[in-house]
């Protein structure tokens, strides 16, 4: 090692203040180079040769900035530029695939949303480059130069080698190195993150958290999980793992999940359990504003709004479930924001007391006092999770150098 690791420590220096900067200017823009030196805390210097590089790239532009009340002579700032940069954000769910072009600030370009049967003949990763090629073709007239792919998908990821282990729904899939494979074909570095740790990366970086430091977000789809923000950062972000609060005994009597243990949270939460406990509380109970009706967490909630017995026991039951496993992340996380990302947040008045009573009455109370439960910004639809990830790649500085090095 010794003299070799140089070079790549001045490389990832490099690297490091290059995103820092980025971002300070992305956050605080337009900003003059003096208040940049003075955020980033590095040398006038550094910050003239970086924003040099930046504005030649075409990363960054230069702006006039009258201070208020000022008639002086207006200073130069700085701000991003985003709109000449596209990349392509996607999103795997059950049965679903969700295309969506972003320019780099974040915002759709145009996004669409294509059934994606989980069995198919084909390979889930060939059916999935057909559908990217057809969407480039189909939106070529408003493609920008393109910067990178980012895939969101639920399953056991790893995530810095690209590979998808596994995914519920698409069982062919056993260690598909999606990455690589999507890399040489279209030639732009790819992203790939598991999609609840994506998605509170974008609460955390657009949504709902942004500004928060310690955050915990729970999930409650057709898969129950949670991503932690601690000091920051995405807990867990480099490694496969998830806070797999899904996979939680909270029944050890309860039904067998498909992780090979008794009662899972997820036996419970899941969308499909829910709705399954509410059919069998329907067949055993004579009276429910359900009956004759389709049974879906949309009419679940609007019952238990309407103020329905059975279906507000049914939502309470989650509530309490899910409180009792965020007390105990409480008193280990410390958190600013508890956020709940569901389709039960269309009856938030009785799920977010519920849990809130909950987290008050089992944590420690200097901890569960302050904490705020509230609705993720973002649903579980859209590609704004992958969003998350090139923003990331852009502000660590990893995707950036790849830009300014053309
Ligand atoms: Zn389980």
């Amino acid at each position: 090692m010794g003299s070799e690791s140089q070079p790549g420590h001045i490389d990832q220096i490099k690297q490091m203040n290059a995103g820092a900067v980025y971002r300070l200017i992305d956050r605080h823009g337009p900003v003059s180079r003096i208040d940049l030196s003075r955020l980033a805390q590095l040398a006038p210097a550094s910050i003239t040769k970086i924003v040099r590089e930046l504005l030649e790239a075409h990363l960054v532009q230069e702006t006039e900035i009258q201070e208020p009340g000022s008639r002086g002579r207006p200073a130069i700032g700085l701000k991003v530029e985003t709109e000449a940069w596209h990349y392509l954000a996607v999103r795997i769910s059950r049965g679903e695939l969700a295309l969506g072009l972003h320019d780099l600030s974040g915002k759709v370009v145009v996004e669409e949303q294509l059934p994606l049967a989980p069995e198919a003949e084909e390979a889930l990763s060939l059916r999935l480059c057909t559908e990217i090629d057809r969407f480039f073709t189909r939106h070529q007239h408003q493609l920008e130069r393109l910067t990178a792919i980012a895939i969101t998908l639920p399953g056991i990821i790893d995530t810095a080698n690209g590979i998808v282990r596994r995914m519920p729904f698409y069982e062919e899939v056993r260690d598909l190195p999606l990455g690589e494979l999507l890399e040489q074909r279209i030639g732009v570095p790819v992203y790939i993150q598991h999609d609840i740790s994506a998605w509170t990366m974008a609460e955390s970086l657009f949504g709902a958290s942004k500004g928060a430091r310690d955050v915990i977000q729970v999930v409650i789809d057709h898969n129950v999980g949670a991503g932690v923000i601690s000091d920051g950062r995405l807990l867990h972000g480099g490694s496969s793992s998830l806070v797999e609060i899904g996979h939680t005994q909270v029944d050890p009597y309860g039904k067998r999940c498909y992780c090979g243990n008794h009662g899972c949270l997820e036996t419970i939460a899941s969308v499909e359990s829910i709705l399954e406990l509410a059919r069998q509380r329907l067949a055993q109970s004579g009276s429910s504003l359900l009956n004759g009706r389709a049974l879906t967490i949309a009419s679940l909630c609007e019952a238990a709004q309407a103020g329905d017995p059975l279906a507000r026991d049914i939502i309470q039951g989650v509530g309490l479930n899910v409180g009792r496993i965020l007390a105990i992340m409480v008193n280990l996380l410390n958190p600013q924001k508890i956020l709940i990302g569901s389709p039960l947040n269309q009856a938030t008045e009785i799920l977010y007391p519920t849990i809130s009573d909950c987290i008050r009455r089992q944590a420690l109370p200097a901890y569960s006092q302050h904490i705020d439960v509230i609705s993720t910004c973002f649903d579980n639809q859209g590609t704004m999770a992958g969003a998350a990830l090139v923003k990331d790649a852009m502000y660590n500085g990893s995707l950036l150098i790849r830009l300014l090095q053309g």
